[in-house]
């Protein structure tokens, strides 16, 4: 997207209009029509911890204002705008940029932030579609992938017997081991749990979109969920 004619300082990229909301899981990759300002850049605390994705155009203003650098995904190298200027302009016979009146930039992969070593709000709401996230859609009695259509929630003690809607209670089935399961408990029905239900670690379950937008994104993103796992 060609930003200049709505810039209006030199050097400032898109400050006009509000912020389109990014729809979950959506990419350049999957959706060609997405502007590169609205491209999601993976953003790293100051540990480089992925923590969130956020579009293009905050990432440039974070990085504008000292917050962020630009990672040079193929050397990891950390930049600020006019030296991501000068590497994008070298390479902008090959890579769509961004462009302003002054700077013309290759899409931001990933940003690391330079103050912040947190990892935002760790608190993970009990939601179908977190549940979905914990039990990587997958029934937690035969490890079934049916996909989500054909899962349901089972509540481990029914609710009939009142069963909590709950972390601890709560997890993935296929609709026949939910059918053969009934309102019995596990023991009762002779059925064994992969594994012990509990609240997932943030990152298991942290929005990230469901494929990496980026090649350069899979390093940092299976690193992440590798830790999750052992930590857990
Ligand atoms: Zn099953």
């Amino acid at each position: 997207m060609d930003a200049a004619r709505r810039s209006p300082e030199p050097g400032s990229i898109d400050t006009e209009g509000k912020p389109a909301p990014l729809p979950s899981g959506e990419s350049p990759a999957e959706n060609p029509a997405l502007p590169l300002l609205e491209a999601p850049t993976l953003v790293l605390n100051r540990s480089w911890i992925p923590i969130h994705t956020l579009p293009a155009r905050l990432a440039i203003g974070l990085v504008a204002r000292g917050s962020a650098r630009i990672i040079d995904p193929r050397n990891y190298e950390a930049h600020d705008l006019d030296s991501w200027d000068a590497i994008s302009r070298a390479r902008e016979s090959w890579v769509e940029c961004i462009r302003s009146e002054r700077l013309s930039l290759a899409p931001l992969e990933v940003i690391v932030l330079t103050g912040y070593s947190g990892v935002g709000d760790q608190t993970v709401t009990f939601s179908r579609l977190n549940l979905y996230r914990r039990d990587r859609y997958t029934c937690q009695y035969c490890g079934a992938r049916p996909g989500s259509k054909d899962l349901t929630v089972d509540h481990i003690l029914p609710r009939s017997r009142g069963g909590a809607l709950s972390w601890e209670n709560c997890v993935l089935a296929c609709v026949s081991c939910n059918k053969r399961k009934g309102s019995r408990t596990p023991a009762e029905a002779r059925m064994t749990l992969l594994c012990e239900p509990s609240t997932p670690h943030w990152r298991t379950v942290r929005r990230f979109p469901a494929r990496p937008t980026y090649k350069s994104w899979e390093k940092f993103l299976s690193k992440a969920y590798w830790e999750a796992e052992l930590s857990e």
